[in-house]
């Protein structure tokens, strides 16, 4: 209550208004700016296992999403709204999106039903050319997104756009930088043709694409989001997203053995590492919620423990949350 009412009297000197109830937090509603950060997942007001999408909308309107996977519903999924630029990670198929579900909350969050194939062109590409919003890739991921837009009459200039580590790019007001990421990127070959595709599978192979990699979003109120990827512990968190980038918000993966860092290493990403204001817990691999709350002996539950510096809020699908230029969740969390 004391740091309730702390945080009131701030906002009030900032000039803000404040309301506060038992399920509100505490909401500053004028005279900031925020961006808001909406989970696309398998089931309304859950953390299930597939779920990684999220849409991020900048105060001057541009959306942004990462990482549809299999759990945006295709380019005509109602939650989408406007999109200006679809972000990829890397081209595996629970980010690329080789499965969607046939109706919202389709199956139940520990299991999902799946059963849309959407390969070859993947629900990635099925959204960028539905919402005729560029993707931003690395690597050499550009030429592959390439070759299938032109295959599917679109524009490859228009709509694919190359962004390796080091450089950046503007969508709208919203900087978006390419970090490295730790993992593997091939592409699995149910996104290929099926001579390509039998060829490589029988010989137990994924096609060269380079790279994968994690992003930062710098958004036009000064929020700074370091979005991981699929990643290990790398020394780039450190000398890269917080020294140069100054990131002041994660969207940390912590989905663990064999793929990526798992709750402690994530939570030593975020401690030691980038030391943000507040992390996002995403790709935990496991129904994390039960009725929207937090299962106690989850891997998000364990993350959120490990992680001693800043609040880890839990993404559950549809609930937008807001968040100030200095990372952190004013509203929705
Ligand atoms: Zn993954």
């Amino acid at each position: 209550m004391k740091k309730l009412l702390a945080a009131s009297a701030a906002a009030v000197l900032a000039g803000c208004t404040v309301t506060s109830g038992p399920d509100m937090g505490t909401r500053v509603t004028a005279g900031s700016p925020v961006v808001k950060i909406t989970p696309l997942g398998s089931h309304d007001g859950e953390f299930c296992p597939f779920d990684r999408a999220l849409v991020f909308e900048d105060p001057d309107g541009t959306r942004i999403l990462y990482d549809p996977g299999r759990t945006v519903r295709g380019p005509d999924d109602p939650r989408l709204g406007r999109i200006d630029a679809v972000l990829l990670s890397h081209v595996h198929g629970d980010h690329l999106g080789d499965l969607i579900q046939p109706s919202a909350n389709a199956g139940a969050c520990p299991k999902p039903d799946f059963s849309v194939n959407v390969t070859p062109n993947s629900n990635f590409v099925n959204i960028s050319m539905g919402k005729n919003a560029p993707m931003i890739v690395g690597g050499e991921m550009h030429t592959f997104f390439q070759a299938k837009v032109r295959a599917l009459n679109g524009d490859p200039n228009k709509l694919v756009r190359l962004l390796r580590f080091g450089a950046q790019t503007m969508v709208g007001k919203v900087m978006v930088a390419s970090v490295p990421a730790v993992h593997a990127n091939g592409v699995p070959p149910a996104f290929l043709p099926k001579a390509q595709a039998d060829a490589l599978a029988a010989a137990g192979l994924t096609a060269y694409v380079g790279p994968p990699g994690g992003f930062v979003l710098r958004f036009s109120n000064g929020l700074t989001a370091y979005l991981s990827g699929d990643t290990g512990i790398t020394a780039e968190q450190d000398l890269v997203v917080r020294g140069h980038y100054k990131a002041n918000m994660v969207v940390m993966n912590i989905g663990g053995f064999p793929f990526t860092t798992g709750p402690d290493e994530a939570a030593y990403v975020v401690n030691d590492m980038v030391r943000p204001n507040s992390v996002i817990a995403s790709h935990a691999n496991e129904p994390a919620t039960v009725n929207g709350q937090l299962s106690p002996n989850s891997r998000t539950a364990a993350f959120r423990k490990a992680v001693v510096r800043a609040p880890v809020h839990v993404p559950l699908s549809g609930r937008t949350m807001e968040f100030d230029g200095g990372g952190r969740c004013i509203a929705g969390c």
